[in-house]
């Protein structure tokens, strides 16, 4: 490798194994991948199956399948979160050391009934008692950060100082606590996403500063909506892009994202349209909005 391609960049594609990629998960894909590889950097795949009851059998192989006959071929071994349990525990166990965490038995409708946003009733209780949750205390609350793609963003700042849950009542590690947990573990620099996902990076943040640990640059592209509104999940059953048939999600990804790739490109194979997107990607090409309807 040349000097001048040297890169420490390193991003990541986290899908949970809940379903099949559809459109606005390619998006994800893509936008990462495309990142990554126009920065010469390494584009990872991590697997987020921490949450058994939301997963579908045989999921995790398929996406990543899908991937591979959309010439989205990953760097270094995927991640199973799955796998990563004892890391999780280790980091619950030093806030707990620090004092930086508590048990919390609050339920969602007490929570609900004070306006939503908790208020740290349970930091005084020390015992955890049946069924708690584990709050970190949030000392940071950053509720304004730098977006590579949507520049300054502005979250709720009464929500963005909530102490969060790290592991929740049901035993599982909770969302945030993994994914900042992972992208530590993987070194990653870059994380390029969806706007859904604007208000949890907040917390995040606010979690890599209480955890000492610099954080990646966040980059948050449109999400793509249906025209009622709904955004494109498998939540609400986003049809499965056709393993077979890469091109038209691919050119259509290709502009969604605001890349606006030649037509030619519509006959191309896999390869020479990544090679295209890869030369020509353009962070600030993409918009700006939140959602798109498709
Ligand atoms: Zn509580």
């Amino acid at each position: 490798m040349r000097p001048d391609k040297l890169s420490n960049y390193r991003g990541r594609f986290a899908p949970s194994p809940s379903g099949l990629l559809h459109f606005g998960s390619l998006i994800a894909a893509l936008a990462s991948y495309l990142d990554a590889k126009h920065n010469n950097g390494q584009w990872l795949v991590r697997i987020e199956d921490i949450d058994p009851p939301r997963e579908q059998a045989g999921a995790g192989i398929e996406i990543l399948n899908t991937l591979e006959s959309y010439g989205l071929h990953w760097d270094e071994d995927v991640l199973y979160q799955s796998q990563q349990s004892a890391l999780y525990h280790e980091v619950l166990a030093q806030l707990a050391e620090q004092k930086l965490s508590y048990y919390c038995r609050c339920t969602r409708a007490q929570i609900k009934a004070i306006g939503g946003i908790y208020q740290g009733h349970c930091r005084a209780l020390s015992q955890p008692a049946h069924a708690s949750a584990i709050r970190v205390i949030n000392t940071v609350g950053i509720s304004q950060y730098n977006d590579v793609i949507q520049n300054q963003v502005t979250c709720n700042a009464e929500l963005a100082q909530e102490d969060f849950i790290v592991l929740r009542k049901d035993g599982l590690f909770a969302y945030q606590l993994a994914v900042v947990v992972d992208d530590i573990y993987q070194n990653i620099t870059h994380v390029i996403r969806g706007c859904d996902l604007l208000e949890p990076t907040a917390r995040q943040l606010s979690f890599y500063q209480i955890l000492q640990h610099k954080a990646p640059q966040f980059g948050h592209f449109p999400i793509a909506a249906t025209s009622q509104g709904f955004k494109l999940s498998k939540q609400n059953n986003a049809p499965a892009i056709d393993k077979n048939n890469p091109i038209p999600s691919l050119f259509s990804a290709l502009v969604f994202l605001g890349q606006q790739p030649p037509n030619e490109l519509q006959t191309a194979s896999v390869d020479e349209l990544l090679t295209w997107a890869i030369g020509h990607w353009s962070i600030t090409g993409v918009p700006k909005s939140q959602e798109i309807i498709l």
